[in-house]
């Protein structure tokens, strides 16, 4: 190289390298190529220049060029004739291509490394003389140089660019709970990283009205196997349609507890990838996945918690010592709305038969329900499991039985089953697993809270009630008349006393007499009517009282039920019945309401027994 050809390529080579320190981070490949060849142009004073990369350089430096796809170059899979031997020494040869004007070819390579491309440019035979075979040999090194610089430069430059972008969505990961801004910031880092590609999320469990996000339904049965491999296996896949000059890569959105979809990506040519780059997309998709995965999780312990809440209200409400009707009517309340439930139930088990509780709902005091309650209790004797059916009218076990989802589960006390909670919906399938789990913990809440009113309210009534007849206790009776003759305008007191009621002990035994009480008591149980008041008032004797009844209605009682225990009581007795009454013009007394009641008793026994007369 003479002086001048020194200084040319010194020339170009600071040219070209104070360019990489101007521009920093923001150049391109684009940009240093288009520099290198304005570099060429001005310098050797050339008309047209090309530049080529054989396809073997490019694949070593492919996440450079895969990000920065750049016009000005051109890539040759292979031309490296014979004439191209780098063992010839020779740079300028004469182009085995032409494009356009350019018909010499500067090759492209470092003092030990291997051909990376080549510069084409068209030339005058004059000016290429001008030059040195050493002054190319030069030149080709410098432009080698400056390339595999540009080159590590980007590829540092991509790598920060691509730490910058995950930052970016990490932080949004972690800064907000909303799962749709972080997908969007994915997106955004996506098209940033690799504008010419495009983008799909194809999610199996969500819908949103999002258009910033390419949301798609994930189908079960979609035919592409490589995507549903990729959804089932949770692994990346690549499918290359060379025909329709088409790449698909998928990258499966996988969270801890599954997967949720997949991230597909079309670049519409055949495109090679480089690891970094299905590394980068992973953890992007990764983040994409986790966000919703976190949102899932959001949404069940949200849901959890109205759950709890829904109990412990349930719960709280119980405690407050409510009678049985307010119990049910609550919890009624409470279910129905919480399952949108047509109809709900709460059922006690008798001797024979069941007591529907008030407080539930319409179809639960009609005729069908007959049907279909025994098969709940069939089901609970044999199985002692909840019971869940999601598709009552399949399973044949009542005929007609309208509602087709349902839930019961039983109500213990003391592990004896009581009865049960019903839970009903027309349409199949209405109630789902979760719900029947929050139905049942709801459900065991009130069996607990239903049991101990149940043997609350048997305790009041023991106390009210005279356990061998039944019947009020004399008490009770008293304050009830008390009450009575302060507020209504009359009532009429009924005394009645068994005739003979020594021997029917004697003949028969005491216990045959306290039999022949209670058959006595159920003939009066059933013959005063709701108002009436039937209590024991000591040993054998019975009273009546008839608030707001004539003296007329309450003789007539009397005689009926005189009538009745000759007819019905076996050992068949008798009775004698005294009946007083008041009103409230005239000055009285529970006392004295009394006397005149055993008065006309006594009257009735003088006058033969088997009889009811009246006072005065
Ligand atoms: P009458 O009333 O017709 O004058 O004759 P009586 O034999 O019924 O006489 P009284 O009413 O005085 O007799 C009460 C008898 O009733 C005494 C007792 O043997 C019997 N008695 C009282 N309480 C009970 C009871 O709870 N169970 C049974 N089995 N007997 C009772
Ligand atoms: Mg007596
Ligand atoms: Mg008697």
């Amino acid at each position: 190289m003479n002086r001048n050809e020194e200084f040319v390529v010194l020339k170009i080579k600071n040219r070209m390298f104070e360019h990489i320190h101007i521009r920093e981070d923001q150049m391109t490949l684009e940009e240093h190529i288009q520099r290198l060849m304005d570099v060429i142009r001005t310098e050797l004073s050339v008309k047209y220049v090309r530049f080529f990369v054989f396809k073997d350089f490019l694949k070593n430096h492919e996440q450079v060029f895969l990000s920065y796809i750049t016009n000005s170059l051109s890539v040759i899979n292979d031309w490296k004739g014979k004439r191209w031997s780098h063992e010839q020494k020779v740079y300028v040869i004469d182009s085995p291509i032409r494009v356009g004007e350019c018909k010499k070819g500067l090759l492209l390579r470092g003092k030990k490394g291997p051909e990376i491309g080549m510069m084409l440019f068209s030339f005058g035979h004059e000016e290429i003389r001008r030059f040195s075979n050493d002054f190319w040999e030069h030149l080709s090194n410098a432009i080698y140089q400056f390339l595999l610089g540009s080159i590590e430069l980007l590829g540092v430059l991509s790598e920060k660019r691509r730490y910058q972008k995950l930052q970016r969505v990490t932080n949004e990961f972690y800064s907000s709970m909303d799962m749709e801004k972080v997908l969007e910031e994915v997106m955004q880092s996506l098209k940033e990283m690799y504008p010419s590609f495009s983008y799909q999320l194809l999610l199996s469990n969500y819908n949103s009205n999002n258009n910033r996000l390419p949301i798609q339904y994930l189908d079960y049965t979609e035919q592409n196997t490589a995507l549903m491999d990729s959804f089932l296996s949770g692994e990346f896949r690549m499918e290359d349609d060379r025909r329709k000059k088409r790449s698909n890569l998928y990258f499966p959105m996988k969270g801890k507890q599954g997967v949720y979809g997949v991230l597909q990506i079309t670049a519409n040519e055949s495109i090679v990838i480089g690891h970094q780059d299905i590394e980068f997309i992973s953890i992007l998709a990764q983040t994409a996945s986790n966000a919703i995965e976190n949102a899932h999780l959001y949404q069940q312990s949200k849901k959890l918690i109205q759950e709890l809440q829904l109990v412990m209200k349930i719960s709280q409400q119980l405690n407050s010592n409510l009678h049985l009707a307010d119990i049910v009517k609550y919890i009624v309340k409470e279910v129905k709305h919480s399952f949108h439930a047509d109809e709900v139930g709460f059922v006690l088990k008798q001797t024979e038969g069941f007591t529907v509780l008030s407080g539930s709902t319409k179809y639960f005091f009609q005729k069908k329900i007959e049907e279909f309650l025994p098969f709940v209790e069939t089901f609970f004797q044999t199985k002692k499991d909840s019971l869940f059916i999601g598709h009552f009218s399949q399973t044949n076990y009542v005929k007609n039985f309208p509602y087709n989802s349902l839930m019961a589960e039983p109500i213990r006390q003391e592990g004896k089953i009581i009865g049960f909670a019903i839970c009903l919906h027309r349409n199949p399938y209405h109630f789902s697993f979760e719900s029947f789990k929050l139905y049942q913990s709801i459900t065991h809440h009130t069996s607990l809270a239903l049991s101990n009113t149940l043997f609350r309210e048997e305790l009041e009534r023991l106390v009210i009630t005279d356990y061998l007849t039944k019947l009020y206790s004399r008490n009770f009776l008293d304050e009830q008349l008390k009450q009575s003759m302060e507020k209504d305008d009359c009532g009429a007191f009924l005394l009645i006393d068994i005739d003979d009621f020594k021997s029917i002990n004697d003949t028969y035994g005491h216990q045959v007499g306290d039999e022949v009480l209670i058959q006595i008591a159920n003939i009066i149980l059933k013959t005063i009517g709701p108002s009436g008041i039937g209590a024991r008032w000591g040993g054998e004797e019975i009273v009546i009282y008839l608030p707001n009844q004539s003296l007329d209605y309450a003789l007539k009682l009397a005689e009926n039920i005189v009538f009745l225990t000759k007819m019905e009581t076996n050992p068949k007795v008798t009775i004698s019945c005294g009946v007083s009454f008041w009103t409230k013009e005239r000055e009285d007394h529970p006392l004295k309401l009394f006397k005149r009641a055993d008065e006309a008793l006594y009257m009735a026994k003088n006058r033969g027994k088997n009889r009811a007369l009246a006072y005065g």
